[in-house]
């Protein structure tokens, strides 16, 4: 955990030396759904009781504890209408419903993020495993983990909580 927050604090907020904050490292390039285009944005930052008084206690289990829910238990495992898919902490697009696929996995899966900027992995060598961890590129918030067994086009399986996700239904 020590370790996930010193990298986080130096890829997404510059926290960790202590220094200004300049604008250039403070913003990231990620695609917008709304805008159809890739846009620059300020990465999110907020303190822990910030977060808390944010998210619902699901939401704060997973994007700020690393939280996994229980298989079949989200609310998007079996949502099959047409949107996009935000980060639960700071809205940004992550997922759209043309990459969602039936894992079996009890949880929504994806075959790609709207755009590659808009995600940040990290490798995860928790519960004995090797996994790469997927998180929100602007707040830095736990997602899931990607894996190499997902369908075409990309072979890749985008395992995402749905706590983690706010679904917006397209018009
Ligand atoms: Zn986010």
């Amino acid at each position: 955990m020590k370790t996930f927050s010193t990298l986080c604090s130096m890829l997404l907020f510059g926290l960790s030396t202590g220094q200004p904050l300049s604008a250039a490292a403070d913003q990231i390039k990620v695609y917008s759904v709304a805008e159809g285009t890739y846009i620059m944005t300020d990465t999110v930052h907020m303190s822990d009781a910030e977060w808390r008084e944010l998210l619902t206690p699901g939401q704060y289990h997973i994007l700020r504890e690393k939280g996994t829910e229980p298989p079949f238990s989200g609310q998007y495992n079996k949502n099959h209408e047409r949107g996009v898919y935000r980060c639960a902490g700071c809205g940004l697009d992550l997922y759209s419903s043309g990459d969602k696929f039936d894992s079996g996995s009890g949880w929504p899966s994806f075959t790609a993020p709207v755009a590659a900027e808009n995600i940040a992995t990290k490798d995860d060598y928790s519960l004995f495993m090797t996994r790469t961890e997927l998180l929100c590129a602007r707040c830095g918030g736990h997602l899931g983990h990607v894996f190499d067994d997902g369908p075409p086009p990309t072979g890749m399986r985008h395992c995402i909580n749905s706590a983690a996700l706010v679904f917006v239904a397209s018009e």
